[in-house]
């Protein structure tokens, strides 16, 4: 499906024991059939993994001494280790985990009133090179496997406040999530055991195939698309991915993808001062748009040195002024509020620091007014 080049290595695990973490019920099943007496025992290793949250067998009480230490031989449970967790004066935590081959990635866990939000990554970096995203800057990396996308759930939930309200989850941390398909599926299979697919979302610059998959899921997460330019010439100077999934062949997927009655897609719009954030940009976003069930999420630029002075926000009014334009002509637009920017934790500030940064080769972004 995807283009090769866009996908990362699978990690060759330097322990040879099977990694149970990320199988769903059925391949566990599969997996644990020749070792185990009864059937019933997948159930309570399954549960024993993404219930309680058993980071090795020892933990698994319910199963008898004798086979715990034969699973031991055998395969594993053992969770990526979270490097550390850095709580910002906002509430957010950005957790940054190291993965068994070194890579290093990052999950945001974000407190809100009546709701918790967990900004979850899917590959340890990003080879999409969007010129506004600090991942992007850092070069591509691999794919999570579907054990480290659900282990970032379960980690933020042990870590986290005891009593928290509904869990969301966005995928809008490191790496692309339809490029990573197979895994996040797999992933998905399991978290909807413990989070309504209703709340979960899957963010995406524009990967047609992925999201041509996804419409044939049978449980689908609400979906958003990375738009932040309404014509090509714009798009494809800061996400070069355009080039390869033109803006009309975007929409026209977009059109055909399934929503249940009340769902809208929503489109994330960054604004970048003077490059698409005049009223005429605002009727060109609308005009775009028009026709499809959409939601507009205005996202002011969260600037980087490593992104340059070009990545800089709007003044407040002329973001303001923005959306209030969008609601004349008829779109639901909101403004993302920023969270956890002391830690680096907000959006498109994930990096990958294990290795040194790839940086955007040839690239001057034009201004515009
Ligand atoms: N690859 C996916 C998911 C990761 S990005 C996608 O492109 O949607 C998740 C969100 O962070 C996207 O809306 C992205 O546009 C936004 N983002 C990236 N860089 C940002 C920045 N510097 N400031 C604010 N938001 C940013």
């Amino acid at each position: 499906m995807a283009d090769p080049s866009l996908l990362g290595d699978v990690p060759t695990p330097s322990d040879p024991r099977i990694h149970l973490l990320g199988l769903t019920r059925r391949q566990l099943s599969d997996v644990l059939e020749p070792w185990i007496d009864r059937p019933f025992r997948v159930d309570q290793i399954y549960r024993a993994l993404y219930e309680g949250g058993a980071e090795d067998f020892e933990a698994m009480t319910s199963l008898s001494r004798e086979l715990r230490r034969q699973l031991q031989d055998r395969f594993r449970v053992d969770p990526p280790e979270v490097e550390s967790h850095q709580p910002s004066a906002d509430g957010t935590v950005k957790y940054l985990f190291r993965l068994d081959d070194g890579a290093t990635i990052e999950t945001v866990d974000i407190p809100e009133e009546r709701r918790r939000t967990l900004c979850i990554s899917s590959q340890a970096g990003c080879a999409l090179a969007c010129r506004f995203c600090v991942t992007g800057f850092w070069g591509g990396g691999r794919n999570l496997t579907p054990g480290e996308i659900v282990a970032q759930v379960l980690a933020a939930k042990r870590l986290g406040p005891a009593r928290a309200p509904s869990l969301n989850l966005v995928f809008m941390g490191m790496g692309e999530p339809l490029l990573n398909l197979e895994n996040l599926e797999q992933a998905l299979e399991i978290l909807f055991e413990q989070i309504s697919w209703r709340r979960v979302t899957v963010s995406t610059a524009g990967v047609i195939p992925g999201i041509e998959q996804m419409a044939t899921w049978k449980k689908r997460p609400k979906l958003a698309i990375s738009l932040h330019a309404a014509d090509d010439d714009r798009r494809s100077e800061i996400m070069p991915i355009n080039q390869k999934y033109p803006l009309a062949d975007l929409l026209k997927t977009l059109r055909a993808f399934p929503l249940t009655p009340q769902e809208k897609l929503t489109f994330e719009y960054l604004l970048i001062r003077e490059f698409n954030d005049s009223l005429k940009d605002a009727d060109l976003l609308a005009r775009v748009l028009s026709g499809l069930r959409a939601k507009v999420n205005l996202i002011p630029i969260n600037p980087d040195p490593s992104l340059g002075e070009s990545m800089r926000p709007p003044a407040p009014e002329r973001i303001d002024a923005f959306r209030e334009q969008l609601l004349r002509r008829g779109l639901f637009a909101s403004i993302r509020r920023r969270r956890g920017d002391d830690v680096s934790a907000a959006c498109g500030q994930l990096r990958a620091p294990h290795r040194a940064p790839r940086g955007f080769p040839g690239t001057t972004t034009r201004r515009r007014s």
